[in-house]
C-alpha cells in the first residue's frame, strides 16, 4: 500500500488541535476561582489581541441627517478613532425618544456593504439594526475597516497583507477593530438621551465576534447577542477556511469559545444561531449554552440572562427572539 504522507501531515495537525486546545478554561470551582480565572483570562485576551494606543483623540465628529422615517432619523456620522484614523458608521436615533434610551451598537459581518447591512430588512442581517431603533434604542452602526466606506482599495497592501502584517508587527486586525469599537462605544454612551447603564451590543458572523471581544473586555456592555459565530474553535476555524483575520495567534491555545463567552458572566448573553449555517453549526451553539449555564448559576442569575435562538436560516439573523431579548434586558433595571 502507498505511504499518505499528506494524510501524516493533517494527522499531525488533529494530534496538535487535540493536544494544545484550551488550556486556560473557565474555572466554575468557586466564585474566588471563577473571578481569578476571568481576571487573568481579560489578560490573556488583551495580549492576544495586540497593543492599544494609550490615548482617546478627539472624536472631531460629523453628523449629517441622511433619512427621516416615522419612527427615527438616520445621520451618517465621520469619527477619529485614532490619529489619521476616521470611522465612518450610521446613527439611528428614535424620533419618541426618552431621556434614558438604550444605546446599541449594531456591528456587521465581512462583505462590501458594511452599515447599509444592518439597516437592510432584506440582507442576512434582516435590519436588525432598524428594529432595535423602531424599539426604541439609539443605534450606532459603524463601518468596520475593510468594508462600506471603509473598503479597501485595490492596492498593494491589500486585506491579506494587513491582516498578516499586522501580525508580522505583534498587532491584530481584530484589535484594530476592537478599538475602533472602544472607541465607538465611547460616542455611543455620550451622544444625548442615552443611558449609559443600558448599553448593548449585537453582530453577526465578524460583528458577533467583535461583540464577543468587545463585551468580554469592556464591562460597561450590559448586554449581548452574538449572531453566526459563537459555536466552537474546533469545529469551525480549526477545521475548515475561514476569513484568516479571526485566525487570532494562541487563541485556541489558551479558550475555546465558551471559555471567551464566560468573559461576559453574570451579564447577560444571546445567541442567534441558523440551522443551516454550515461554517458556524447551531449544534455547537447549543452545546455551549448548556456548558456555559454553570456560570450563570454560579452568580445566582436567572435562566433569562443566557439564552440562544435556533432558527431555520443560515449564517444570517432571525431577530424573532433575540431582538426583543435585548430590547428587555437593556430596557429593566
Ligand atoms: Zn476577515
Amino acid at each position: 500500500m502507498d505511504t499518505d504522507y499528506a494524510q501524516q501531515t493533517i494527522d499531525l495537525y488533529h494530534s496538535l488541535v487535540d493536544n494544545s486546545l484550551r488550556q486556560m478554561p473557565f474555572d466554575v470551582s468557586s466564585m474566588a476561582a471563577f473571578q481569578k480565572w476571568q481576571r487573568k483570562a481579560r489578560r490573556q485576551v488583551g495580549q492576544i489581541l495586540g497593543p492599544m494606543p494609550q490615548e482617546k483623540v478627539d472624536f472631531q465628529l460629523q453628523r449629517e441627517v441622511v433619512l427621516e422615517t416615522d419612527s427615527y432619523t438616520q445621520e451618517r456620522l465621520v469619527y477619529f478613532t485614532r490619529p489619521g484614523l476616521q470611522a465612518t458608521a450610521y446613527l439611528l436615533t428614535p424620533r419618541k425618544i426618552s431621556s434614558s434610551a438604550p444605546g446599541v451598537l449594531a456591528l456587521h459581518g465581512h462583505g462590501s456593504e458594511g452599515k447599509d447591512g444592518v439597516i437592510d430588512p432584506g440582507s442576512i442581517y434582516s435590519g436588525f439594526a432598524r428594529r432595535l431603533a423602531e424599539a426604541g434604542c439609539v443605534v450606532l452602526a459603524p463601518d468596520q475597516i475593510g468594508s462600506g466606506e471603509r473598503r479597501l482599495k485595490a492596492d498593494k497592501v491589500d486585506y491579506s497583507v494587513l491582516i498578516h502584517g499586522l501580525n508580522m508587527l505583534g498587532h491584530t486586525l481584530i484589535g484594530v477593530r476592537y478599538w475602533d469599537l472602544v472607541r465607538a462605544l465611547d460616542l455611543l454612551e455620550g451622544l444625548e438621551g442615552v443611558d449609559r447603564k443600558r448599553i448593548g451590543v449585537m453582530g453577526l458572523s465578524l460583528g458577533g465576534e467583535m461583540t464577543l471581544f468587545l463585551s468580554a473586555l469592556q464591562s460597561r456592555v450590559k448586554a449581548s447577542v452574538v449572531c453566526g459565530y459563537l459555536t466552537s474553535h474546533r469545529n469551525t476555524f480549526l477545521g475548515e477556511h475561514h476569513c484568516t483575520c479571526g485566525y487570532l495567534p494562541s487563541l485556541a491555545r489558551y479558550f475555546e469559545h465558551v471559555d471567551l463567552a464566560a468573559l461576559l458572566v453574570p451579564r447577560p448573553l444571546f445567541l442567534d444561531s441558523g440551522k443551516k449555517d454550515s461554517s458556524f453549526p447551531w449544534t455547537d451553539a447549543n452545546a455551549l449554552v448548556k456548558e456555559l449555564r454553570a456560570a450563570y448559576r454560579l452568580h445566582d442569575k436567572p435562566s433569562s440572562h443566557l439564552g440562544i435562538e435556533i432558527h431555520d436560516g443560515g449564517h444570517s439573523i432571525a431577530g424573532k427572539k433575540s431582538i426583543p431579548w435585548l430590547v428587555r434586558r437593556l430596557k429593566e433595571d
